[in-house]
């Protein structure tokens, strides 16, 4: 497996817990508003295997979880493996994804490595390729869900709440899956880097945190587990 990022501590990307984050390269989606373009546009560094284990064994004991995030990390073939060999030294693992590729996600459920996954949902399906590219397919990210549903493994869905998304598509995207066990709305921040021709969306105001707490509130009919900030 590959990697292109670390972040060496973070509190917010496992809940509960002091993670390390580790970011793949390479992404299927072309989503406008993806802070990691980096990762996939152009050229990038790839971290040293050996110095990222060395890293994780020292921190034995100081940080709980390490989360693999990307990019994609279902996109890499040896995926599973490499979640063993970070669970086997003491850490729970949390794998990020979008979904794309249910066939990866069974497999890591299976391997019984994953202590904890998160799935973006990024629009309704209808939009989904407005939104995310002509790669995305809402019914693989819904198909991903359902397989979560049964794993018997926590997992939460996130999405971003993009300027371009109105309540209505929210409420949408609350009754096009099943309840789920915690969803969690992010509030949209421009990102640095963007195709040109996505000036326009990218500079679109974002909702306030306000207004996105509100449209939490609304899908409790729909999604009785919203993760509130109050
Ligand atoms: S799925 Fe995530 S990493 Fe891929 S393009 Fe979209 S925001 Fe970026």
């Amino acid at each position: 497996m590959i990697f292109a990022g670390i972040q060496k501590s973070s509190l917010v990307d496992y809940p509960g817990l002091v993670s390390c984050v580790l970011f793949v390269p390479g992404c299927n989606y072309d989503c406008f508003f993806c802070h990691n373009r980096t990762l996939f546009d152009g050229p990038h560094e790839l971290l040293n295997l050996e110095k990222i284990r060395a890293f994780l064994k020292k921190r034995i004991g100081l940080l709980d979880a390490v989360v693999v995030t990307g990019g994609e990390p279902t996109l890499q073939p040896d995926l599973v493996d490499t979640l063993r060999g970070i669970h086997a030294m003491g850490y729970r693992v949390k794998l990020d994804t979008n979904g794309s590729n249910p066939d990866a996600v069974r497999k890591a459920l299976q391997s019984g490595e994953c202590s904890y996954f998160a799935v973006d949902y990024k629009a309704p399906a209808a939009r989904y390729t407005e939104i995310c590219g002509p790669a995305a397919d809402a019914g693989k990210v819904q198909k991903t869900i359902g397989l979560l549903q049964n794993g018997g493994v926590p997992f939460e869905v996130r999405t971003t709440v993009l300027p371009q998304l109105q309540e209505s598509d929210l409420l949408q995207m609350a009754s096009e899956l099943p309840v789920v066990p915690r969803w969690t709305l992010n509030r949209y921040r421009r990102p640095e880097q963007y195709k040109p021709c996505d000036e326009q969306r990218v500079d679109a105001i974002p909702w306030t945190q306000e207004q996105v707490d509100g449209f939490a509130r609304q899908m409790l009919t729909a999604q009785p587990n919203m993760n509130l900030r109050n």
